[in-house]
């Protein structure tokens, strides 16, 4: 989600047909991909994973028109569901249907979508998969890990603790229904949520989040028990935190695989301005001391609202600037995901920590989660482990005490700070 919804919400097309075209894979397709000289351009692409281009459905994801989606603190059926299985179908008020693209074939055998719901409906595709394949190679996933996701395209989606008014202009990876929505336009002025990449990577990157830390569940238990509580909330700001941070990094790395290549602008091409300018990854974040002291004493539905993705930029560009290479950015993606979930009572994982602290969430520090993604870095890689401690304890303010341990896979006892960052903890003279 790029932008907030609602505090609860948060924690949580019917087209024309000309005639059918051939299915076979990969098939070759236009869509509209951002150029190296930052324009979106029909493009020739090749979709390797799609099995059905009219009903838009493939491996990866399969688009559905027409669905009704309603959150409700109100709705007696969604409350009194015991399971995620029953709190999907109390929000999910019609799945809708397939949807139906169109298009005209060129001489040379290659599909131009023929209106404009289809040339957003491929592009959504292509950049669906374009995600999946980044986390499947690159970050290593298990394939099995990935199976078939909805996208809800222009689905009603209403926050009714907020508005009666269906939401528009945004792309969520909606965990509840287990779900994408790509959601209608209205205001925004520039590219559509669905055509950004980095969007669509970092809602995918969600998506993946929700699979290994929250073990796929619809209403994952932290987020169940951490946020059902009147005062602070460390635990679930951190975790949220997280969530969004480590999306933005995924979404860096998968973006020097494009032809528009490394972008550290999450947001840019469909926001402008601070917006955009708050998550430039390449920009020198320092923790201060008032988000410090929200992060730890805040309560996530209330005073710490918003404030996860600051965190989580801090938190994404320090991981942005100790990777400068394709080759430590890939092993730094690769370690971010094994840190998400692992056994190894000797490096776990952030669901092992989580779980761990259900009944605690104080336990649940922004070190041990720190700790678990550098433990991740293989050792051979001394430097970049070396480089994500400091800008850890630089641009977080992680005290290093809490990154280190007398195992080999920590940070080592010798990370100081840089001068990028003031110190939290001394009172300025
Ligand atoms: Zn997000």
């Amino acid at each position: 989600m790029v932008r907030k919804l609602t505090a609860a919400a948060a924690a949580l097309a019917t087209l024309t047909v000309s005639c059918a075209p051939p299915t076979q894979t990969p098939m070759k397709v236009r869509a509209l991909v951002l150029s190296s000289n930052g324009e979106y351009a029909p493009t020739e692409v090749e979709l390797k994973t799609i099995t059905d281009i009219v009903s838009m459905q493939g491996t990866v994801a399969k688009l559905q028109g027409g669905a009704f989606i309603r959150l409700d603190s109100q709705d007696p059926e969604a409350n009194a569901a015991q399971t995620d299985e029953a709190y999907l179908r109390a929000v999910l008020k019609d799945e809708g249907r397939p949807v139906t693209a169109s298009y005209n074939t060129d001489t040379s055998g290659v599909l131009w979508p023929a209106d404009f719901h289809t040339w957003n409906l491929v592009t959504t595709y292509y950049n669906l998969e374009r995600a999946w394949d980044y986390f499947t190679t690159i970050a290593e996933v298990k394939q099995a890990d990935l199976p078939q996701t909805t996208a809800y395209y222009f689905p009603e989606f209403v926050l009714a603790d907020r508005s009666d008014d269906p939401v528009v202009d945004n792309a969520i990876f909606l965990s509840p229904v287990k779900a994408f929505l790509v959601l209608p336009f209205k205001e925004l002025q520039k590219a559509p949520l669905a055509l950004n990449a980095s969007i669509l990577t970092h809602e995918y990157a969600h998506l993946v989040f929700n699979r290994r830390v929250y073990e796929g569940r619809g209403v994952p238990d932290p987020i169940r028990y951490w946020g059902a509580v009147g005062g602070s909330t460390p635990g679930l700001n951190i975790l949220k935190s997280l969530d969004e941070g480590l999306a933005d990094f995924h979404a860096y790395v998968a973006s020097c695989q494009t032809s528009y290549g490394c972008n550290p602008r999450v947001l840019a091409t469909s926001y402008e301005g601070t917006l955009m300018e708050n998550r430039d990854l390449s920009k020198n974040w320092c923790m201060s001391r008032e988000l410090y002291t929200q992060l730890y004493g805040g309560n996530f539905n209330t005073t710490f609202s918003g404030l996860e993705y600051q965190v989580g930029t801090l938190l994404a560009s320090a991981l942005y600037k100790a990777s400068t290479s394709a080759a430590d950015r890939q092993v730094l993606a690769r370690a971010v995901v094994a840190a998400y979930s692992d056994t190894d009572p000797l490096k776990p994982g952030l669901a092992q920590l989580a779980r761990a602290t259900l009944d605690n969430q104080e336990y649940f520090k922004l070190g041990a989660a720190a700790r678990a993604i550098v433990r991740h870095i293989p050792r051979g890689n001394v430097t970049l482990k070396q480089a994500v401690c400091t800008n850890f304890a630089t641009h977080l303010q992680i005290p290093v005490s809490e990154m280190t341990g007398t195992d080999e896979d920590s940070c080592p006892e010798s990370t100081t700070t840089t001068s990028a960052c003031p110190s939290i903890y001394t009172i300025a003279p």
